[in-house]
């Protein structure tokens, strides 16, 4: 049997008709860019994550400039965020014109330590964006509360991590905004690029909404100099028709979560995924630690099963940050994580001979 990392075609199978439906009226409708299906997406997302507003656009990447530019940083400015994320987390930081100030992770969640934040603040600190790493919230209370004690904005990186709760509240709701990815394989996925920024703020919700429109809410009015990120009809449609379902995908995601722990949780050398008390986790990805990871990856991956590293090199690392020259000794979570973490087959609709396969074979290694 071989077992696929993620199975898109599987999903679409299972919602077929609806997909297919959405795809057509937009077509029939012309409504490619902006309109009723974008507008009614904005409102239903919003809805779903317990925000006010959800300005779409066309990537989580550009969602996270928007919110970092609407935050107004200048240079000098020092974000903070963790060494342990995709890269478009720290990257905005630096387009948006600020300075990138990287942090370790807490050694047990893979999510940014506040303590660490604690000891990276100056006098030029401006922000902190946690990111809510394959799924888990970041620890938000002691987050938030380093926020306000040195009067900093908070944006949360919500890439992985769709309709997680950190003490019962929806993430995305503890910071000024938050960011979203719809990339397909995300645990809500259009069919194409798409994202969104959310915040609760009027006065936010409309500079994100601008900045990202060509600098302007009314046509030919630019108010600002600003970029073109759009979510398209096509892809709002697909999403709109995809959110109703998210809540029984997120379930099966945790339920296929609790079969690979209780599995796998007595193999010698295998980490299990941690998951800190008073938080949900949405396993975007499934994560587990192992000292011998190449050749555990290797030795599944030549039996059929799939799997990915999340990510090899974690963002000091990077040749892209290569000018910061740091040791990783200033990172010694975030750099012993990258050498055994493994991200295994997750998808909803993982079934439990596949899961059963995956487990044989590592208790067999
Ligand atoms: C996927 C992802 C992004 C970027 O989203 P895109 O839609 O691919 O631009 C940003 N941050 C994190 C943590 C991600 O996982």
């Amino acid at each position: 049997m071989t077992v696929p990392f993620a199975d898109l075609q599987l999903q679409y199978q299972t919602i077929k008709s609806e997909i297919d439906g959405a795809i057509a009226a937009v077509i029939r409708h012309n409504a490619f860019i902006r309109g009723p299906y974008v507008d009614a997406f904005e409102r239903e997302f919003a809805a779903a994550v317990d925000v006010k507003h959800c300005v779409s656009c066309a990537n989580g990447t550009d969602a996270l400039y928007l919110a970092i530019a609407t935050l107004k940083v200048q240079p000098g400015d020092e974000v903070i965020t963790t060494a342990h994320s995709w890269i478009s987390t720290s990257a905005m930081i630096t387009h948006a014109g600020a300075t990138v100030v990287f942090c370790d992770t807490d050694g047990a969640t893979f999510t940014i330590d506040p303590a660490a934040i604690e000891a990276a603040i100056t006098p030029r600190t401006v922000g902190i964006i946690p990111v809510h790493l394959y799924g888990q919230a970041a620890d938000m209370d002691a987050i938030m509360a380093i926020a306000r004690r040195h009067g900093l904005w908070v944006v949360e990186d919500c890439a992985q991590a769709h309709l997680a709760r950190y003490k019962g509240q929806q993430v995305g709701t503890f910071g000024e905004a938050a960011t979203y990815s719809f990339y397909p394989g995300k645990n809500l996925g259009a069919m194409g690029d798409a994202g969104a920024v959310v915040t609760n703020d009027d006065a936010l919700a409309e500079h994100m909404t601008m900045l990202a429109r060509h600098g302007g809410l009314v046509k030919h009015q630019h108010h600002i100099e600003g970029i073109n990120s759009r979510l398209d009809g096509l892809q709002a449609a697909i999403l709109s028709a995809k959110l109703p379902h998210l809540p029984q995908w997120t379930k099966a995601r945790q339920d296929a979560a609790k079969v690979y722990d209780v599995g796998l949780n007595h193999i010698e050398d295998v980490m299990i995924p941690s998951v800190a008390s008073n938080r949900t986790h949405v396993y975007h990805l499934y994560t587990i630690g192992h000292p011998r990871r190449d050749a555990l990856a290797a030795h599944l991956n030549s039996n059929g099963v799939q799997t990915a590293i999340n990510y090899p090199t974690v963002l000091p690392f990077l040749p892209a940050y290569s000018r910061f020259g740091h040791r990783s000794e200033q990172f010694p979570n975030a750099s012993s994580d990258q050498k055994r973490i493994l991200s295994l087959p997750m998808f909803a609709e993982i079934t439990a001979d596949q899961q059963r396969t995956v487990m044989d074979l590592i208790r067999t290694f």
